[in-house]
């Protein structure tokens, strides 16, 4: 156990963690070079085309020490935005040690801070480490003081590297192996180890990740689950090598998985406890926090035949994604779906793109939403999250929207830009300081209704990359709240409704009925948008009917050219959804809330 070091990256998004992992890998040998590619521990499709880690993944490298001795490094690769921050926080209990990365050109930034107070909540012991230092506009210098000032961390620990090069990777290892402490534990103690992750695989059922603890765990054992009690033989452990590999035993200080044959995937939880049946450990971990959804929006299937399937591969998607919350929804609009709650709207996106990958779902979500209170007249309190749900105005007494304390640090040249749109948003700006000569951490309150949707993108064009961004959650206060219907082809389509503050509901009616008439195609007759108020139509658009079938050009001669143009028109369907007699494509229910 000596010999084993539990350690995970944390940094601010870009600053490199992605490619340290992969030349920490490399160095190790794990695998063979034909075999390595890029960012290699971000495995899903949507983290390799948006670059970016979603998902922690684990990997178990082993490293023979300048003095000889043969270590196992469990490195943990951690998201860096702030909504997958739940993902970070477990990634973390399982470790006794963090490298904190900081770009050399960037310095300090709000994820960097976040992380590090992450880091200091589970007592990890930090090495700081400067990346890209091999970019000409590097200030190792100016980095360290602020590693000294900022973050409050010794300098001279620093490591210096640049993961592209591949420079400073023989000391960072070094470092590991000497300032990282070993974890503890009691190898001969009954097993208590904790599931931190876990992901479905088609062929062998749940595959749990954990961390031991104390005892060890092999094939044949008996192993109960702690929260229920559930109890399975375990038919293989092992260790994370970018592939899975299987090991005799797991024990005391070790990271790695366990298939036991299970089916029910509800069973497994993150930050349960994992025992042995007949010879249990005396007490459970305290398990995680749950996960606090700020986002709320539905899900639907498509083809209303797919609920089942819709059904089943959320519950799977559940065990890797432990942030996600879901129940029961129906609308009258779109069928039996899921209501769902997300950390943010990056997290909305993602949960999504796998759904429809990895599953093979074509799907709806609606607009997002926030939660409000609302006290009604009959003195009763009640929280909301859903427009379709939102009680007949004359009922409500007040209403209170959630706010959020936005810490946004920027190049003092776009203050201006930043102010604006903060103020465009309903923002309050409550403080700004210098971090440095030229960088400026603004502090602003914002309802968060006005920041789910498309904030953090308007902030990245309007600062050209350079604004970063983070919040916490503040109070709900009280609002002026509407709710905003839209009406296609004279049908209220719930599914299409927004609440929204009484000041921005007629121009956002007025946004909403022009990206509908732009994203619904024209079909055989004239379509009416309106979007309503209280009864009160406030805006109107109108899709005019399509004079021509499409395949009459092909003059019925080239009959492959029209079964083809067929087939397209068939697939493009797939993504649209009856409601009334109107085909409305899958992105309009996303596109009402954009705001131009
Ligand atoms: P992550 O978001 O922290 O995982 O960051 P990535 O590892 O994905 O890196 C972000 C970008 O920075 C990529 O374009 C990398 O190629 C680049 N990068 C990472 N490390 C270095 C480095 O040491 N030097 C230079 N010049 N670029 C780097
Ligand atoms: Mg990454």
């Amino acid at each position: 156990m000596k010999n084993i070091r539990n350690f995970s990256i944390i940094a601010h998004i870009d600053h490199g963690k992605s490619t340290l992992s992969d030349r920490l890998i490399q160095s190790t040998g794990i695998i063979a070079d034909r075999d390595f590619h890029d960012q290699i521990l971000d495995s899903m499709d949507i983290e390799r085309e948006r670059g970016i880690t979603i998902k922690s993944q684990t990997v178990c490298l082993p490293y023979k020490a300048a003095d000889g001795q043969l270590f196992s490094l469990n490195l943990i690769d951690t998201p860096g935005h702030v909504d997958f921050t739940y993902e970070v926080s477990r990634a973390l209990a399982s470790c006794e040690g963090a490298l904190l990365l900081v770009d050399a050109t960037q310095g300090v930034e709000a994820q960097t801070l976040a992380n590090l107070y992450l880091a200091m909540e589970h007592n990890l012991t930090i090495i700081p480490v400067i990346n890209k230092i091999d970019l000409p506009s590097a200030n190792v210098e100016w980095v360290k003081e602020q590693i000294a000032d900022d973050l409050g961390l010794d300098p001279f620990d620093a490591v210096l590297t640049s993961a592209k090069e591949g420079t400073g990777i023989p000391e960072l290892l070094e470092a590991i192996v000497n300032q990282l402490p070993p974890p503890e534990g009691d190898a001969d103690a009954p097993l208590k180890a904790m599931i931190f992750d876990s992901h479905y695989d088609p062929y062998r059922g749940t595959v749990v990740h954990m961390r031991i603890v104390d005892g060890s765990v092999k094939a044949g054992d008996e192993i109960r689950f702690m929260s229920n009690d559930a109890v399975y033989k375990v038919e293989e452990v092992g260790l994370f090598q970018i592939v899975r590999n299987p090991q005799k035993t797991l024990s005391a200080g070790q990271v790695g998985y366990m298939i036991a044959g299970i089916k029910t995937v509800s069973d497994t939880r993150c930050g349960d406890t994992v025992t042995h049946h007949k010879k249990p450990c005396a007490k459970a971990f305290g398990g995680f926090h749950e996960a606090k959804p700020v986002v709320f929006s539905s899900i639907y299937p498509v083809a209303s035949d797919d609920y089942e399937e819709l059904a089943t591969a959320i519950e799977k998607l559940k065990l890797n994604d432990a942030a996600l919350m879901y129940e029961k929804d129906s609308s009258a609009a779109l069928g039996f779906g899921f209501r769902c709650g997300f950390l943010g709207m990056l997290h909305l996106e993602v949960v999504q793109e796998r759904l429809e990958r990895e599953f093979d779902l074509s799907l709806i979500i609606t607009a997002p939403s926030v939660s409000y209170h609302l006290e009604l007249m009959d003195g009763e309190n009640i929280v909301v999250d859903n427009p379709a749900l939102y009680p007949d105005p004359t009922l409500i007494k007040s209403v209170k929207e959630p706010f959020i304390k936005a810490n946004i640090i920027v190049p003092e040249r776009y203050m201006g830009a930043v102010m604006k749109l903060c103020m465009e948003r309903r923002g309050i700006n409550r403080n700004y300081q210098y971090l440095t000569s030229s960088r400026l951490e603004m502090i602003f309150e914002l309802p968060l209704g006005e920041v789910v949707y498309d904030f953090y993108d308007k902030l990245k064009s309007i600062t050209q990359g350079y604004g970063s961004f983070d919040y916490d959650m503040l109070e709900h206060r009280e609002t002026n709240l509407v709710k905003l219907d839209i009406l296609v082809n004279g049908e209220k389509v719930d599914a299409l409704a927004q609440l929204v503050h009484k000041d921005k509901a007629e121009a956002r009616g007025r946004m909403a009925c022009e990206r509908l008439k732009e994203e619904i195609p024209r079909q055989q007759f004239k379509i009416p948008i309106q979007a309503a108020i209280g009864g009160k139509i406030v805006a109107r658009e109108t899709i005019s009917a399509f004079r021509k079938d499409v395949t009459a050009k092909c003059y019925g001669g080239d009959i492959s050219r029209k079964r083809k143009l067929l087939e397209k028109q068939k697939k493009g369907k797939k993504r649209m959804k009856m409601v009334g007699q109107v085909e409305i494509p899958q992105a309009a229910f996303l596109s009402v809330l954009k705001t131009g």
